[in-house]
């Protein structure tokens, strides 16, 4: 149905269309990405060393899958694109040369079997890697149905991996995109990515909830390590079976990327933070929701508080934390000191005091309720 152009574009040319729809495979959230380059295909997103600029680009667009809602699927018409191996490898030491970019991320539909694009895409990161000797970051995203042997390749290659989920239900997977499958193609693939690898959600299209997102992150991470969950809100694409459908709310996939963080690094769990009906609350963050429902907790007091229970105050995240108890440990914790040591007074004040004594006037839950919050 799609037509197949891979010799007379340049690759500039191809890097412009399959850089454009890499857009749809998140690599940060929305807030880091959205501050793309100037060139086609470069994004940036955040490494342990600070933000990176990345080439971010599919390998090919041609798919021969059926999602409902993807604009490259073999139910869309349209041109469509494949760098060839060596092609990607010099585009990418090109720019790289130029300062442009300091890391690639590499995805791709899927024309024919996933092996034959994995296997081409693997071989650009092992020329970058072992024939050019370059060190820097490698993101490779499995394709469903991936051969273990190529995962394993992949993992000797790849800074990091990721294979999306996109829905947690058999069935709402099938009602996305009936070719995929969470048993046999996807699943399977996590215990061999373990500790290395990230995934994607759609939200806002299946029937999912928001407790058995946040639960799935959970989960991955209890059991396999999983280093971070993105969510993409559903965006109906014209030309595709889903174009009538509404969009997914951007409220609650910032509210997901919320939760996920609480769930992933402050140890708070699912059930913790969804209301009645499974969802995290829309008008206010999840670790805000959670203090306002659980007035019993606070406030604390920065002389005892444990670590952990310091991480339960709004506007406390793990460095601040971390670092009351240290300056605690040396004595150095007093009211002088306090805004020094970065407590955001009129967000975490409420909540806390400090030798019993409150740090700002109206403790919490008393100054909530004079508010009238
Ligand atoms: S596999 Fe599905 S989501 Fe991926 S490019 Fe093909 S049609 Fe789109």
């Amino acid at each position: 149905m799609a037509l197949l152009i891979t010799s007379k574009a340049s690759s500039l040319e191809k890097l412009e269309v399959l850089g454009m729809a890499s857009s749809y495979d998140v690599c940060a959230p929305p807030s880091v990405e959205s501050l793309r380059g100037k060139l086609p295909g470069v994004y940036f997103a955040w490494s342990s060393g600070g933000r990176v600029s990345l080439l971010k680009t599919l390998f090919t667009n041609q798919c021969s899958r059926d999602c409902r809602y993807c604009a490259l699927s073999s139910l869309v018409d349209g041109p469509r694109y494949s760098f060839r191996v060596e092609e990607l490898v010099d585009l990418f030491l090109r720019l790289f040369e130029k300062g442009l970019v300091q890391g690639l991320f590499l995805s791709s539909a899927i024309p024919s079997h996933p092996d034959d694009t994995m296997e081409r895409m693997v071989e650009v990161a092992q020329r970058l890697r072992k024939r050019e000797g370059f060190k820097g970051y490698i993101h490779l995203k499995i394709l469903p149905g991936t051969s273990p042997e190529l995962v394993k390749k992949a993992l000797k290659v790849a800074s990091r991996v990721s294979i999306n989920l996109e829905a947690l239900l058999e069935s709402s997977l099938q009602s996305l995109a009936p070719s995929k499958s969470l048993r046999s193609q996807i699943l399977p693939l996590i215990p061999l990515i373990r500790d290395h690898f990230t995934t994607q959600f759609v939200v806002g299209i299946g029937r999912e909830r928001d407790f058995h997102l946040l639960r799935a992150v959970e989960s991955l991470k209890n059991r396999y390590g999983l280093r971070r969950a993105y969510f993409q809100a559903f965006r109906p694409v014209p030309g595709t079976p889903f174009e009538d459908r509404p969009p997914g709310s951007r409220t609650r996939q910032l509210r997901l990327y919320q939760g996920e963080f609480l769930v992933r690094c402050y140890g708070f769990s699912a059930e913790e933070l969804v209301d009645e009906r499974g969802d995290l609350p829309q008008q206010v963050d999840p670790k805000t929701y959670w203090a306002r429902t659980h007035p019993h907790f606070f406030p604390i007091d920065l002389d005892r508080a444990t670590y952990h229970q310091l991480l339960r105050v709004p506007g406390i995240g793990p460095k601040l934390a971390r670092r009351l108890v240290t300056l605690r440990s040396r004595g150095e914790l007093s009211p002088l000191h306090i805004e020094k040591a970065g407590i955001n007074l009129r967000k975490s004040g409420p909540f806390l005091l400090l030798k019993g004594k409150p740090l700002i006037r109206g403790t919490f839950p008393q100054r909530e309720l004079n508010l009238n919050l």
